[in-house]
């Protein structure tokens, strides 16, 4: 199992109703040495999450004051960085995608084992790890952004993403004149056990291109119909 050697310093915030869940979680994860902090409804939630920068975020979707969408929405408005994982005891292609639109990297249905759920919190830690060793910017015509800040710009006018719309970016940048295949990027964005079958991917292509290439030229993501897309400055790969 992936331990880092930093783990004292990583902050987990659990926003959860079912405070024996909560704290069962919050006690498993402490004995792999993250620093863990309960909330046990949307309200203090979204408050310790204003104070607070926490490295991962744990959140249940049905919570009272706060439902677990607003509140994702409420964190994302201000912080796109730290990863957020929803617990949701419907996993429909309807509730994923609630999840994803509202701002979640990722979800776990419940009832979940808790190796599950580490997996994936580790999963999301290294790649913050090693994010560091990568270049702080990727570019691509006039288009830059900062992969700590996630920030992005195109001639110089700001351009704001949701939490996936700004991964499938990213993927996209790291991947530049390359065809791929739209199971890469359902991989790559959405994770592995997704349906490949749904149309996700091009309706978050389309909100990107409206966002980064509508009012621009060149434009930068293709579609090679049968295969899947690609990011470049020239047309044809
Ligand atoms: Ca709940």
């Amino acid at each position: 199992m992936f331990l880092s050697q930093k783990m004292g310093n990583i902050n987990i915030l659990i926003v959860e109703d079912e405070q024996r869940l909560a704290d069962i979680l919050k006690m498993h994860l402490e004995e792999y040495g993250f620093k863990v902090e309960t909330a046990y409804d949307g309200y203090i939630g979204k408050q310790m999450a204003e104070k607070k920068i926490y490295n991962l975020i744990i959140l249940d979707i049905n919570l009272p004051l706060i439902n677990g969408y607003e509140l994702c929405r409420e964190i994302r408005k201000t912080n796109t960085a730290t990863p957020i994982i929803m617990l949701t005891a419907f996993g429909t292609p309807e509730n994923k995608i609630a999840g994803f639109d509202a701002g979640a990297d990722d979800y776990v249905v419940k009832p979940f084992d808790f190796r599950e759920l580490l997996a994936r919190v580790n999963v999301f830690l290294r790649r913050s790890e090693s994010d560091s060793s990568l270049p702080k910017k990727l570019k691509i015509a006039d288009l830059e952004m900062d992969l700590k800040t996630k920030a992005v710009t195109r001639g110089n006018k700001k351009i704001d993403l949701t939490a996936k719309e700004s991964l499938l970016l990213e993927t996209f940048l790291k991947n530049r004149d390359k065809l791929l295949t739209r199971d890469f990027i359902i991989e790559q964005v959405w994770g592995i056990d997704f349906d490949p079958n749904t149309n996700i991917i091009d309706v978050y292509v389309n909100y990107l291109r409206k966002k980064i290439d509508k009012d621009f030229e060149p434009k930068l993501i293709h579609t090679k119909f049968g295969f899947g897309f690609y990011c470049s400055e020239r047309k044809e790969l």
